[in-house]
């Protein structure tokens, strides 16, 4: 399920906004935060783990500074460069409560954090006997409130049989007394924290297109269809490449999340894509009553690992919406019909959007509750029709230069992302006005990209609305809840 991936982000992404609306407040806060060094030990069997961390500034910080963790903290240590401990309190994360010490620019802060009770299948750190996985959105290791792009090193210790998967490029591995210590650095800067994922894993790996793919399979699984998968990724990455004249990273990961449900995923993270249940995997990718899923979370290495939307101003439909576009057209180009077969998908969705909340693209919010639909099912129809009118190659130019121009940048939003279609499109009539009907008025302008007649197969289940999920929809409550608290708890120094 796609759309799980950003109720996490959402949160952030609110706070941030809010902080933005009331004058800044928080400016003093920025950190700038340049470099993570993280020690992780993870302690399955207790759903533990132990942080150490040392986090690099580019600036000395004034006023309180907010560093993101989970769970329920103890044995809290926060202490400057020089050695000097810092006063904090835990509050949703560690809170470093007086400005820091001129010219301190390390901060390192350990604790050991427990996940007792929360291993969901939600966006919650999930360890249990064999499997942890601690998501990109959800950080294991504190970074600033505001999320930087930044570099991470990361050191993961477990016990032994467990395989990790880390962000970025993995640089070896150390046995020592019944426990595996596994390497990673970034490969460019992340934003947010940096997954991280391990378990008692079976990885498949192919050298595909120059991009190591790694499939981590759960160890006591068949694995049938793992050459049509290689065969299926060799096509995507092709397809991708080709558009986009390169792949952001040296490897993919696709992990199956032994907790999650059939034909969920999530993507995003630097080089991760988890992939739900067992039959996803017994399956082969194409055979997938939605071919493009695969496509999809892979595509998220380019919209949701390189750029990164403002939620608060459209970016959802950015992010999610041109993925469910380019997932389909790259599906389609070797799985033909997919257009026509997920496009009906979409459409019918669209159509179940109750007349009271029916709202324009581009003043939609996230409170209205077909915020969900408007971006994963009516932004692609749009992006397809746009596509039709000025061709492939104009879009081709669109969609690289956002992601030139928002590369590891500021958080991209709608309009900024309708100001790359119009300075692309410049002088055609036909994409203005496609815009002006797609994005700015309500209701379903004319279909011409698919037939539109034959009934639609409903054998695929209903998209999920935020607000119909109720465990998810209390869950994203409940985090803005607390952000706001805190936020507002905080008095700032100046
Ligand atoms: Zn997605």
């Amino acid at each position: 399920m796609k759309k799980r991936i950003y109720f996490a982000i959402i949160a952030i992404f609110i706070v941030s906004g809010m902080a933005m609306a009331q004058e800044d407040p928080f400016e003093n806060l920025q950190t700038d935060l340049l470099k993570a060094t993280v020690c992780c030990e993870v302690f399955p069997a207790s759903q533990s783990i132990f942080i150490d961390s040392t986090l690099e500034l580019s600036k000395t910080v004034v006023g309180k500074t907010v560093l993101l963790a989970r769970g329920t903290l103890s044995d809290v240590k926060v202490l400057a460069g020089t050695g000097e401990a810092l006063p904090y309190v835990v509050a949703t994360g560690v809170i470093i409560i007086e400005s820091l010490p001129a010219g301190t620019q390390t901060v390192s802060v350990s604790y050991m954090a427990c996940f007792k009770g929360q291993a969901t299948p939600t966006m919650f750190p999930v360890i249990n006997e064999d499997f942890m996985q601690f998501d990109d959105s959800q950080p294991c290791y504190p970074v600033s409130f505001f999320m930087d792009w930044h570099d991470v090193k990361m050191a993961v210790t477990a016990p032994k049989g467990f395989e990790i998967a880390g962000p970025g490029i993995p640089l070896g591995k150390k046995v020592s007394r019944g426990k595996v210590t596994s390497y990673f650095r970034s490969e460019g800067p992340v934003c947010r924290g940096a997954g991280l994922f391990g378990g008692k894993y079976r990885i498949y790996s192919d050298l595909i297109e120059g991009i190591t793919l790694e499939i981590f399979v759960r160890r006591n699984m068949d694995f049938p269809a793992w050459h049509s998968w290689a065969d299926y990724m060799k096509k995507t990455l092709g397809f991708y490449r080709a558009r986009y004249g390169f792949y952001p990273f040296s490897r993919l990961r696709i992990v199956q999340l032994p907790n999650f449900h059939d034909l969920n995923g999530r993507g995003g993270g630097q080089t991760f894509v988890m992939i739900g249940g067992d039959s996803s995997f017994t399956m082969g990718p194409s055979e997938h009553r939605s071919p493009n899923f695969v496509a999809h979370e892979t595509f998220h290495q380019f919209f949701g690992a390189l750029i990164f939307p403002n939620v608060l101003k459209g970016g959802i439909n950015i992010i999610e919406g041109t993925t469910q576009y380019a997932s389909l057209i790259c599906a389609e180009s070797f799985v033909p019909g997919t257009i026509e077969k997920m496009g009906r998908r979409f459409l019918a969705e669209v159509r179940k959007i109750p007349p009271d909340q029916d709202v324009e693209i581009m003043k939609a919010t996230l409170e209205n509750p077909s915020a969900s639909t408007l971006a994963y099912d009516k932004f692609p129809l749009f992006l397809l029709e746009l596509r039709k009118a000025v061709g492939d190659e104009t879009m081709i130019r669109i969609e690289r230069g956002c992601l030139e121009k928002y590369r590891f940048g500021k958080f991209l939003s709608l309009a900024d992302f309708v100001q790359v279609i119009h300075a692309e499109t410049k002088g055609n009539p036909t994409a203005a006005s496609l815009c002006t009907d797609w994005l700015e008025k309500k209701g379903i302008p004319p279909i011409t990209v698919f037939e539109e007649s034959a009934p639609v197969n409903r054998d695929f289940p209903l998209r999920m609305v935020v607000s119909a999920d109720r465990s998810n929809r209390e869950c994203f409550e409940q985090t803005v809840e607390d952000y706001r608290n805190m936020i507002e708890n905080l008095s700032i120094t100046r």
